[in-house]
């Protein structure tokens, strides 16, 4: 079995049980043979065993752990009990029955690194996004198709930009086991229904993890004028509707997502709420609401990610104050702004200063009624930070 011995004093972090390997903190990397994902056995500088790890020779990230201390090396008995184990930690999701709709592998949080899978009405849409995950894909598709409650099929999609860093083919979706999912597979979450296009749309279709965020912002609609900005297929603005909102704006930059959210909405229960569609960039479009005197009830912003990385956090942080202040500017007294954002180069405590920042701006006085985060079928390890990306706030303005 090859091996990749650490630096001396560049243990800790493994030590911590974070599950990744920077090619910087390696003294003898695997030979050049060993194959891309492989099994390697970690080391200290001293020759102690850390654990095991699959291997990615052609990224900064150059291994990932899939196990620690001085256990025997994991097999494919071991796998098939990672996604077991993930699946049942999902198990309260499938009891209800108002969401069908859920992530089953969370990737590093669930100890299967560059493994996501996320399951539509019964067909599974994975990515693979380290070497280790794309030389143990069948092995990983065979026990979704076992395990996943109600699993009609297992596909895999291959755009994300990950792959290339890690020197694997991208493009294409492609079956893997089971039925072919249809090209719109409708869904329903927490009783709402939504057309998810598995092979064009975002992530691998849905923005799942922001389903608690629309579960507790939804419900504050009712009898509300809300502005939805980025509303991709209109989940917040369906949500909305849902709760008895009397007017809901919907604006996107793409057309094509404006489009599905026009869709979504014939498929729910709207009646009763004006529905209305904007193709525009939100920064324009909320100076344009500024400048005509316009106001809201209840403003959402759920924007891309601005910030790759550390380097752009900075341009970042002005662009989420920027869309804020003018959403604070833009709210009627009482009125609520739930904001977002899933740069994961800002955390926390720098999006609150941001928000507070913009507040001061707009000359509002801004309360904070709750925090939101990844929904919990995309849980955290804790031993792994950057697992959280995703936070936001519902705000009152007094
Ligand atoms: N709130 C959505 C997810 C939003 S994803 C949900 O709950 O499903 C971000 C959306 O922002 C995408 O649909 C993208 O088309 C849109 N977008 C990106 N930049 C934009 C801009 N400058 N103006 C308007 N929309 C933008």
């Amino acid at each position: 079995m090859e091996e990749l011995r650490l630096r001396q004093g560049r243990e800790r972090s493994v030590l911590r049980r974070h599950p990744w390997i920077f090619a910087g903190a390696v003294e003898a990397a695997p030979s050049a043979g060993a194959e891309p994902g492989a099994l390697v056995k970690v080391v200290s500088s001293g020759g102690e065993a850390l654990g095991w790890a699959w291997h990615s020779p052609s990224s900064s990230i150059c291994a990932r752990m899939v196990s620690f201390g001085d256990a025997p090396p994991p097999g494919e008995k071991d796998l098939r009990g990672a996604v077991m184990a993930s699946i049942a930690r999902r198990e309260s999701f499938f009891v209800d029955g108002r969401t069908d709709a859920v992530r089953l592998i969370n990737a590093e949080n669930d100890f299967l690194p560059g493994v996501v899978a996320d399951m539509y009405a019964g067909h599974v849409v994975c990515q693979f996004t380290s070497a280790g995950a794309d030389a143990r894909k069948d092995g990983i598709a065979a026990a979704l198709m076992e395990f996943a409650p109600g699993c009609k099929g297992v596909s895999e999609r291959r755009d994300a930009s990950a792959r290339t860093k890690e020197g694997l083919e991208t493009g294409g979706f492609v079956r893997m086991l089971g039925e072919e999912p249809p090209e719109k597979i409708e869904i329903s979450e927490n009783g709402n229904r939504f057309l998810v296009d598995v092979r064009k749309g975002h992530k691998t279709g849905f923005y799942l993890d922001q389903r608690d965020a629309r579960n507790a912002a939804g419900p504050l609609a009712n009898g509300r004028e809300v502005l939805n900005c980025f509303c991709y297929t209109g989940g917040f603005g369906i949500y909305a509707a849902a709760a008895g909102a009397a007017r809901v704006e919907q604006v996107d930059a793409s057309a094509e997502a404006l489009a599905a959210a026009k869709e979504n909405e014939r498929l729910s229960h709207c009646c009763g709420t004006k529905m209305e569609y904007v193709q525009a960039d939100v920064f324009r479009h909320l100076r344009e609401c500024r400048d005509r005197g316009r106001s809201f009830d209840m403003i959402v912003l759920d924007p891309p990610k601005f910030a790759d990385g550390r380097s752009q956090a900075m341009k970042a942080a002005r662009g989420y104050k920027d869309i804020n202040l003018l959403a604070m500017k833009l709210l009627r007294p009482g009125g609520v702004l739930a904001t977002f954002s899933c740069s994961g180069a800002i955390d926390d405590a720098l999006f609150s200063k941001i928000l507070a920042e913009a507040a001061a701006d707009a000359g509002r006085d801004m309360l904070c009624t709750a925090k939101t985060g990844q929904a919990a079928d995309h849980p955290v390890a804790l031993a792994f930070p950057e697992g959280r990306y995703l936070k936001g706030a519902i705000l009152v303005r007094a």
